[in-house]
């Protein structure tokens, strides 16, 4: 199951990347900054949001997300640091809440910290009150659902502020030669065969093209398996000895960095100061992660429509620098 990643807005706009998960309805954010560019009906499928902090520019989205599923039964869930329960009922505590209360919208939180993830519910029906949920120990890790692996790191921006990594699981995929080979129309025979090997049930047989073909021989002729990828979603933190070993530890190798660029190095003295990154240090992370390729974003205001400099600037240390992909560009 392959995460594909989209940046909701501009690069100098708030941050908040759109993750669609291969064959799947369902998608998840990283971060919340303002979502008014996604389709209703792409709001409706998120049902998980990966929070790395929350100043404003990261989570203003969050009233555009609930006021979208507030007539939808199910659950989001909310992953961030510490303290993230606290502003989760914050915002909810802005609103009235009568008249709502046939909604079947629950929002979990998941609150993790070095050691313990703590869960809240807040259910609409009853009026969003804070229901304390169990306090979990973990490993440096928590499995999600369709086999992917959340992982994170703790940077430093003056307030809780978490980096994401996500694992997908490895993946069988079928190979288009050996299908073309085999002779057969693809149908959802192949689909069954991909379920199948991926939960290791290769006895038995399968009805294709009015044969009835070993499920173990069809599987070795079509299916390669193809390795998970490790996503990297790194922002608003100082670019330091600690930050960086600590992202090593969660991230390393890691196919897709994601990266904030805030500053040019030219202000390398005001990254420091805001508690920022820079380009150039972006490049430097890329080379330390030992990362495929790095996309920037979440860029200063002051940079607005133009992302040349940026791109340039972490290109001469690490030459696999590309535009992050955009939702809603003609390729999405
Ligand atoms: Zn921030
Ligand atoms: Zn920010």
């Amino acid at each position: 199951m392959r995460l594909e990643t989209q940046l909701v807005n501009a690069p100098w706009e708030d941050p908040a990347v759109f993750l669609q998960l291969e064959g799947k309805s369902l998608a998840w954010l990283i971060d919340c900054g303002t979502l008014t560019s996604l389709r209703p009906r792409d709001l409706l499928r998120v049902n998980r949001v990966f929070l790395t902090h929350a100043h404003i520019d990261h989570f203003i989205g969050f009233d555009a997300l609930l006021r979208m599923h507030l007539g939808s039964p199910g659950a989001l869930t909310f992953y961030g640091p510490e303290g993230l329960t606290a502003h989760v009922q914050g915002r909810l505590a802005g609103y009235a809440w009568n008249l709502v209360e046939d909604s079947e919208l629950t929002l979990e939180v998941c609150e993790i910290l070095p050691h313990q993830v703590r869960w809240t519910r807040f259910a609409c029906r009853r009026r969003f009150a804070a229901e304390p949920g169990p306090h979990d120990a973990h490993e440096g890790f928590l499995e999600l659902p369709e086999g992917v692996i959340l992982r994170f790191a703790w940077m430093e921006h003056g307030v809780p502020c978490l980096a994401w990594v996500l694992e997908e699981p490895d993946m069988q995929a079928v190979d288009p030669e050996a299908l073309r080979a085999e002779g057969v129309p693809p149908g959802p025979w192949l689909s069954e065969l991909k379920q199948k090997a991926a939960a290791g049930r290769l006895s038995g047989h399968l009805e294709v093209g009015g044969r009835s073909v070993a499920v173990r021989d069809l599987a070795e002729r079509l299916l390669r398996s193809r390795p998970g990828r490790r996503l990297a979603y790194v922002t608003d933190t100082i670019f330091n000895k600690k930050t960086v070993a600590a992202l090593r530890q969660v991230a390393r190798p890691v196919d897709e960095l994601w990266c904030e660029a805030s500053y040019l190095h030219l202000q390398r003295d005001k990254a420091r100061e805001n508690l920022h990154m820079t380009a150039r240090q972006a490049g430097r992370l890329a080379v330390e992660l030992q990362a495929s390729k790095l996309h920037l974003f979440h860029y200063s205001r002051r940079y607005q429509k133009d992302s040349a400099p940026h791109l340039a600037e972490a290109r001469e240390v690490f030459p696999e620098t590309l535009e992050p992909p955009r939702y809603g560009s003609p390729a999405s």
